[in-house]
């Protein structure tokens, strides 16, 4: 087993509190933490936190030797609120099942999946496996449906007159002041919103209109057009005989709620229940559900009627995505974390999650960000492994790579991503020049297959082809710039000469480094291996120069993947030639 992290990190001082709350409540049972998500559409980004909190707790807690069970329910019989934008195949017409359970709606055409809630569901089960997150998924359909809950319906319906009591405090109670209030959430933040049961919010209070029997914090689906814009009409707590008309149909039918089980609690009761139902102790919610009035604020008031305890429930900021070039219609331009990951490792995922607090907000990057993170975290990973890392960041490290199950599967020669980035950008896909390149960047190790480099270099491959734009990507000159090398002065043609006379004896990624920025040393009359205190402030503009000449000759560009890299790339023969010999 790995060994727990031991410093008071975020997840560690969680980890404490629900060992120390599940000892009070439950003694000697397995601990309980939960997610929930609802499959509406692609899973946005963003959502994976609702995950990654919980899951990073219950780790730490399996490390401890604990026994925990990571809950994440899938709120697949909540109701089809809109048809999302852009998925291929999926048009306004699909707007007529509006209201009906997620798990009746079609999947969209070419899914291989028997619904709507199915098909989004898989991508993110798929995600999570990828990322290490072990859990125990539960369709609320099922649950529903199977009457798994019967118990708990009849006594929130027998006691709705408590719930509803607790309702209207806050129904009654105005806005919080002006200077109180969040600020308003950005498109990003409400696209999030949409997946994460926010949109919800419904109390039951709805049902109360005219012709309905009061309160009622039940909702049938429609026994005819299976759509949830039913009316209780009346009911009889004594029989249970539950009478409702669709608004939408105008079908109605009398049932028996205790032996109904096509419909569910209004998710201001719903989510309370669950908590008692599950004995969940841990549960992050994200800011559209922590505000008063919201959810689980007031759900700590119901859960109380079922006989249980509001879990402990962090809430987690807004995670934001930088730079993320438009998606293929067929996603519906939503960043998912299957995305993430076809272009960084699961463990830079995690890492990202594992290292700020749920109530910092941070960006995951999609531009070129992306290649600086990388290098964030290959530094980390050296210093993790000579023992001069702090010892928050080495937790976030250890909560990165691994669970208590092991560590995550991992690159065997985890070479720099901007490097592999680069060799994609300039090899367009062609392996076998990459391969020639990767051999040479180090020619005392050199590289002997691809593979060893994998999976870094497929996601610093799918990077390039997907997030990069095409005026951004890097192509060599098929044919010297004769104009540009004819104009050149003499001081410049000789830095091109000692470039070129150089470039044999210094072909590795080391030797290259050394060799651009030697140059300009060189011919300023210092050693090509001085230092930069040796020398004056105007070499960094004399290798400004000479770098931006070397841009232009070999890619007609004012820049361009690092020298080294690019030189390597382009290989020997063919810089020559592009550089005027
Ligand atoms: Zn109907």
């Amino acid at each position: 087993m790995a060994q727990s992290t031991e410093t008071t990190d975020w997840v560690s001082r969680f980890a404490d509190e629900v060992i120390e709350e599940s000892a009070r409540r439950a003694p000697g049972k397995p601990l309980v933490v939960a997610s929930g998500l609802s499959p509406s559409g692609p899973i946005h980004l963003g959502n994976l936190r609702e995950v990654m909190t919980p899951h990073f707790v219950a780790d730490e807690l399996r490390r401890r030797g604990h026994q925990v069970r990571h809950l994440i329910s899938w709120d697949d019989y909540d109701r089809f609120r809109k048809v999302p934008a852009g998925l291929a195949g999926v048009d306004e017409s699909w707007a007529e099942h509006i209201g009906k359970p997620l798990t009746s709606v079609p999947a969209p055409p070419g899914s291989a999946y028997p619904s709507w809630a199915e098909h989004f569901k898989a991508a993110m089960v798929e995600a999570l496996a990828e990322l290490g997150v072990e859990f125990d998924g539960v369709s609320q359909t099922a649950q529903y449906t199977s009457g798994v809950y019967r118990e708990q319906v009849l006594h929130a319906v027998a006691h709705r007159a408590d719930i509803d009591a607790i309702l209207d405090q806050y129904r009654t109670k105005k806005a919080p002041a002006k200077q109180n209030q969040q600020k308003p959430l950005d498109e990003a933040e409400l696209e999030a919103a949409e997946g994460s049961g926010a949109a919800g919010e419904d109390d039951g209070s709805a049902a109360a209109g005219a012709g309905s029997v009061g309160y009622f914090p039940y909702k049938p689906f429609c026994g005819n057009c299976e759509k949830d814009l039913t009316t209780v009409t009346s009911y009889d707590d004594d029989t249970t005989e539950l009478s409702y008309t669709c608004t939408a149909c105008g079908f109605g039918e009398t049932v028996r709620l205790n032996e109904f089980d096509r419909g569910k609690l209004v998710w201001k009761v719903d989510w309370p229940m669950r908590w008692a139902y599950e004995g969940v102790v841990f549960e992050p919610s994200g800011v559209d559900h922590s505000s008063p009035g919201s959810s689980f604020q007031v759900g700590g008031q119901i859960v109380g009627i079922f006989g249980g305890t509001q879990p402990i429930g962090p809430m987690y900021a807004f995670v934001g995505i930088s730079g993320m070039a438009k998606m293929s219609s067929s996603k519906g331009g939503v960043p998912t974390p299957g995305d993430a990951l076809k272009i960084m490792e699961p463990q830079l995922l995690r890492w990202l999650y594992a290292r700020r607090r749920p109530n910092q907000s941070f960006k995951i990057a999609f531009d070129q960000e992306i290649q600086r993170l990388y290098d964030e975290w290959d530094k980390l990973d050296a210093k993790v492994a000579d023992g001069s890392a702090l010892p928050a960041d080495v937790a976030a490290h250890a909560r990165a790579v691994g669970t208590a199950g092991g560590d995550l599967p991992r690159t065997a020669t985890p070479l720099p991503y901007r490097t592999l980035a680069s060799i994609a950008d300039i090899t367009a896909g062609e392996q076998e020049q990459a391969l020639r390149i990767l051999g040479e960047l180090d020619p005392e190790n050199p590289l002997r297959s691809l593979d060893e480099a994998r999976p870094r270099y497929d996601k610093a491959e799918a990077w390039i082809n997907t997030q990069v734009p095409a005026d951004q990507r890097t192509i060599v000159r098929q044919e010297p710039d004769a104009e540009l090398l004819k104009s050149l002065d003499e001081a410049a043609q000789q830095s091109l000469r000692l470039l070129r006379d150089g470039l044999a004896d210094h072909w590795s990624l080391d030797g290259l480094t050394h060799l651009v920025y030697g140059v300009p040393k060189v011919q300023a009359g210092f050693p090509a291996d001085a230092t930069p205190k040796e020398l004056p402030p105007e070499i960094k503009t004399a290798q400004r120069t000479f770098f931006a000449l070397l841009y232009h000759l070999l890619v007609g560009r004012d820049t361009g993947p690092r020298l080294p890299t690019l030189l390597l790339a382009v290989g020997q023969e063919r810089v020559r030639g592009l550089l005027g010999e």
